[in-house]
C-alpha cells in the first residue's frame, strides 16, 4: 500500500505540503502525492533511532541476520507492484528492475550469513601477564560496537538496491544501528513501499520501532535537518558531489562532528594498451559502447574516459566505438532533473574548442531521453580542462590520444580519485601494464583487465570506494560485506570483570565467535 505518509518507527504522520513523483517516460506527473518530512519530524525520528540504539546493537549475532532476512522476504512479499511502481517512478526497464530486486534481496542476506558468522566484530583479546617484568600487563579485550543511529541518503540509480533497504542500510542494520532514510525524491513510492516491508519485518521480530524511520521529501532542508540533528552518528549517501560535499560540511561543522561516506563522482579511466588494440581493436570498440550506454549511462562505474596511445589501432576502436554508438537508441533517464543536467554537460563538451565529438547515439526523440556522445582529445589539452575530467552523468565519454605510455602516465597521475580503473592489455603489454598498475591502483577503489567496470558484484572481496571524490572517504566500499566497517567503531575493555563483559568478549566465548588471542586466530593455537 501507498499513501504518502511518513514512517517514523510504527507510526504513520500526515503533513500539508506535499509532493508528486514524475513519470520520465511520459514525462507525465504521477496521481499519488507524497508528505514532506520537516525538521519536526527528524527530531521524532532521531530520538526513536537513539531509544533503540543500545537493544539494537545488544542483539545477538542470529536475531539482527533473522531480521535482515524478515526484511528480504517482506520485499520479495510486494510482489509485482514494487517492480511496475519503480518502473513508473524511475523509467527503468522491467528487467532491470527485476534484476536489482534480486541483487537488493540477495544483499540482505548475504550481509545476514555476515552477521552471523562473527568476523565483524574483530574479537580480539590480550589476556593479563601478571608475572610480567618489570610491570604486569592489563587484561585488554577488544571488539567492535555499532556507532549508533545512520542516516541513509537513497540514490537515484538505483532504486532498489542502493535505496531504502539498499547497501548503506544493509550495511547498517548488520553493525548494529538504527536506520533513518531520507528517500530520494525521485521514487517516492518505491521508497514507501520498501519502507513499510522494513516496518513490518521490525514489527515481525519484535524490534524496538525506533530501529527505522523513513522520511520523504524534496527539499535540501529536510537533508539539512537530518544529517545536523544531534542522534545520528553517521551517514550513507549516494549522488551528486555537490550533495555529498554538502552533507560532508554540515556534518564536519557539528558541535559533534560524525562521518559522512558519500559516493560521488567518477569517470572510470580505461587504458587500451598497444597489443590488444591492434589484435582487437574493433570488439573493443563494441564493447566499450555496451559498458558505457548501458543503464542510459548512469552508472557510477561508467567508463567516461578511455586513455589509449594513437596509431591506426585507436582509429579502428573510435570507428567501431562510432559505429556501434550510431546504432543505440536515446534512453529514459532517471528524471527530468539528471536528463537536464546529461544535457547541460555534453553541450559543455560540444563547446570546448579542447575537444571534439567522434561519435553519437540515435537522435534523442520523446521525454527525458538521453542520446550517447563520445569525444576525443589530446593529453595535454585533458589536463588542462575542467569541462572534460568532470563526470556526466549519462553515456558520454572521452577519448584521450597519447603519443606514447609516458604521455598516458600524466592523463593518469593529472586524474582525481576514481572508483574504479581497467587496464586492456595481451601478451605483450605486459611489461607496460606493470608501470601502469602501481600508479593506477594509488587513485582507485578497484582494478580490474579486460573487463568492463560497470557490474559491481555483492560480494566479501568488493570495493566500491576510492579517494577522493570518488568517496569522501577512501579508506571505506560501499558495497560487499566490508561496507559495514563504515557504522561501526572498536572498544577496549581492559580489567572489567568477566561477567560485566559483553558476550562477544567473555572468556567462554558464547556466542562462539572466531576470536584473536594473543595476536593469534584462537582455533590456530
Ligand atoms: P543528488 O542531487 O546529489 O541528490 C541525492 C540526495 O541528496 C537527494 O535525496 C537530495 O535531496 C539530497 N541532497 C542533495 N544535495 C543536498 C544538499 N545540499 N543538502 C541536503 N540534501 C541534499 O543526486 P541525484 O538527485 O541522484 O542526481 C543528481 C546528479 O547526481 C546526477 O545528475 C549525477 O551527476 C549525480 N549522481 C551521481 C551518482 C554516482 O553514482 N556517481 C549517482 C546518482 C547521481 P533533495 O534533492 O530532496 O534535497
Amino acid at each position: 500500500m501507498i499513501n504518502g505518509s511518513i514512517l517514523i518507527g510504527a507510526r504513520e504522520f500526515r503533513r500539508e505540503a506535499l509532493f508528486s513523483a514524475t513519470n520520465p517516460a511520459t514525462g507525465e506527473t504521477l496521481p499519488q502525492r507524497f508528505c514532506e518530512a520537516g525538521q519536526a519530524e527528524v527530531a521524532q525520528a532521531g530520538a526513536l533511532a537513539q531509544a533503540a540504539s543500545a537493544g539494537f546493537a545488544a542483539l545477538t549475532p542470529e536475531q539482527r541476520a533473522a531480521f535482515i532476512e524478515a526484511i528480504a522476504q517482506a520485499i520479495l512479499d510486494i510482489g509485482d507492484t514494487l517492480i511496475e511502481t519503480a518502473m513508473a517512478e524511475s523509467g527503468l526497464p522491467r528487467a532491470r528492475l527485476e534484476g536489482e530486486r534480486g541483487r537488493t534481496v540477495g544483499q540482505l542476506r548475504m550481509f545476514a550469513a555476515e552477521v552471523r558468522r562473527g568476523d565483524w566484530l574483530d574479537v580480539t583479546i590480550d589476556p593479563a601477564l601478571p608475572d610480567r617484568a618489570p610491570l604486569p600487563r592489563s587484561d585488554l579485550r577488544r571488539m567492535n560496537l555499532a556507532i549508533g543511529p545512520v542516516a541513509v541518503f537513497g540514490a537515484s540509480n538505483f532504486p532498489l538496491a542502493f535505496s531504502v533497504a539498499g547497501g548503506d542500510t544493509a550495511a547498517a542494520f548488520a553493525a548494529g544501528c538504527p536506520v533513518i532514510v531520507k528517500g530520494h525524491p525521485a521514487h517516492p513510492g518505491t521508497g514507501e513501499l520498501v519502507a513499510r516491508a522494513i516496518a513490518s519485518a521490525v514489527a515481525a521480530c519484535g524490534l524496538d520501532d525506533g530501529v527505522f524511520s523513513f522520511l520523504p521529501g524534496t527539499s535540501h532542508a529536510l537533508g539539512t535537518a537530518l544529517v545536523t540533528d544531534p542522534h545520528i552518528k553517521a551517514v550513507g549517501f549516494t549522488g551528486s558531489r555537490s550533495g555529498g560535499l554538502a552533507l560532508a560540511k554540515l556534518a564536519a561543522n557539528r558541535p559533534e562532528p560524525i562521518p559522512v561516506f558519500a559516493e560521488m563522482s567518477s569517470i572510470n579511466p580505461v587504458i587500451v594498451m598497444p597489443a590488444a588494440l591492434a589484435a582487437r581493436a574493433e570488439a573493443l570498440g563494441a564493447a566499450f559502447v555496451g559498458s558505457l550506454t548501458l543503464g542510459a549511462g548512469q552508472f557510477c562505474t561508467n567508463p567516461g574516459l578511455v586513455i589509449a596511445v594513437d596509431g591506426a589501432g585507436l582509429e579502428r576502436f573510435v570507428g567501431a566505438a562510432a559505429d556501434a554508438l550510431a546504432q543505440v537508441e536515446p534512453a529514459v533517464m532517471l528524471s527530468p532533473g539528471i536528463h537536464a543536467q546529461y544535457v547541460a554537460g555534453v553541450t559543455a563538451r560540444d563547446n570546448t574548442a579542447a575537444a571534439r565529438r567522434v561519435a553519437t547515439g540515435k537522435a534523442a526523440g520523446g521525454a527525458n531521453r538521453g542520446s550517447g556522445a563520445v569525444f576525443e582529445t589530446n593529453s595535454a589539452d585533458f589536463r588542462a580542462s575542467h569541462v572534460l575530467g568532470e563526470e556526466v552523468f549519462g553515456a558520454s565519454a572521452v577519448i584521450v590520444r597519447c603519443t606514447d605510455l609516458d604521455d598516458a602516465l600524466t592523463v593518469i597521475a593529472a586524474l582525481e580519485g576514481q572508483l574504479t580503473a581497467t587496464i586492456h592489455m595481451d601478451a605483450t603489454d605486459a611489461a607496460g601494464a606493470a608501470r601502469l598498475l602501481p600508479v593506477l591502483q594509488n587513485k582507485v577503489g578497484r582494478v580490474l583487465m579486460n573487463g568492463w567496470p560497470t557490474g559491481v558484484e555483492v560480494t566479501h572481496a568488493m570495493v566500491h570506494g576510492g579517494p577522493y571524490p570518488a568517496t569522501s572517504d577512501g579508506r571505506s566500499t560501499s558495497v560487499g560485506t566490508l561496507a559495514m566497517m563504515r557504522f561501526l567503531r572498536p572498544v577496549c575493555f581492559q580489567d572489567v570483570p568477566d561477567a560485566l563483559l559483553p558476550a562477544p568478549v567473555r572468556a567462554a566465548n558464547p556466542w562462539k565467535l572466531p576470536r584473536k588471542i594473543d595476536g593469534m586466530r584462537e582455533n590456530a593455537r
